[in-house]
């Protein structure tokens, strides 16, 4: 036999992969609107702990019907490239696996499908009918059953059981994105001009201070690399955090320092503890969230 043309090695890998996905009964690709009625008219349901075999990336970008899989995280993956070859988003990929951290460990196993949008999984103990799904994410019915290749009858008495999953067309989670590096408590001073109270005039005051006891931990407020650790004139004992967008954040006046420059810290870990290093009238943390460009912004508008 000689395959020619490209039509025909896609038919054939095509035909492989669902041959194979026959044989195991376990995987789960389902069509969207209209496409080869019967073929496709599987539930897009996926039971708790079922395996799902690895299809070819390329399927994902090919075909418009929706396509899950699992897979296991290489050496060298991040959410951007496994995004780009399984075509769909970080933010969803992050979303269906409600990840806190936005970096990957090889051998973690991890939910991917193609579009936008995110795999919701019934919580244990639950069940919801198709019309529950729909008005939490402010989705039309219809539009779930057809995407998720759901037969019509769903519409009306479709449930899902506890653990059970479907897909959300262009629904994401919403990830805290900054934290704040110490408990909740007063802040002393306010990000913009002010005269200083040591320096005796008016000047930028590049962020944000919260007087907090002597020794309080202070937590990366996002992941990222340290760039700095260590004395810096007015600062005292500074660490500056980058992150993966190119922003820094900025922890001051430390009484200890808890990491060196380039490790790679997750957010909430302890990087020092509150002090009264440098030009400084009391215990208390300066924190600043500086620009690409370096260009101080007030943290107040990225604190949650
Ligand atoms: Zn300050």
């Amino acid at each position: 036999m000689v395959l020619s043309s490209r039509w025909t090695w896609d038919a054939l890998i095509l035909a492989l992969f669902l041959g194979a996905a026959l044989l195991t009964g376990a995987c789960w690709i389902h069509p969207p609107l209209g496409l080869t009625p019967g073929m496709w008219d599987e539930p897009l349901i996926l039971k708790p702990g079922e395996t799902i075999p690895v299809p070819d990336p390329k399927l994902f970008t090919s075909l418009d019907r929706l396509l899950v899989t699992t897979v296991k995280v290489k050496p060298g993956d991040h959410l951007w490239s496994l995004a780009k070859s399984y075509g769909t988003t970080w933010d969803s990929i992050r979303s269906t696996n409600k990840l806190d951290s936005v970096t990957l460990s090889p051998g973690q196993k991890i939910t991917i499908h193609n579009h936008k949008g995110m795999i919701y999984r019934v919580g244990t103990g639950h069940s919801k009918s198709l019309q529950d799904v729909a008005r939490l994410f402010r989705q039309d019915p219809t539009v779930l059953a057809m995407i998720n290749g759901l037969p019509g009858v769903s519409l009306l008495s479709g449930e899902f059981k506890s653990g059970e999953a479907v897909f959300i067309p262009n629904s994401l989670l919403k990830f805290p994105d900054y934290i704040l590096p110490v408990g909740w408590g007063p802040f002393s001073s306010k990000f913009g001009v002010r005269f200083h109270p040591l320096l005796k005039y008016r000047r930028l005051h590049a962020g944000v201070d919260m007087p907090r006891p002597y020794g309080t931990p202070v937590r990366a407020s996002r992941e990222g690399r340290v760039i700095e650790a260590g004395w810096n004139g007015h600062y005292g004992q500074l660490v500056i955090i980058k992150h993966l967008d190119g922003v820094t954040t900025w922890y001051g006046h430390l009484s200890k320092i808890r990491v060196s420059s380039g490790a790679w810290i997750k957010q909430r870990q302890v990087i020092g503890q509150v002090g009264s290093t440098g030009l400084s009238t009391g215990p208390h943390l300066h924190f600043e969230v500086r620009g690409r460009s370096g260009r101080p912004l007030n943290p107040r508008k990225y604190l949650q």
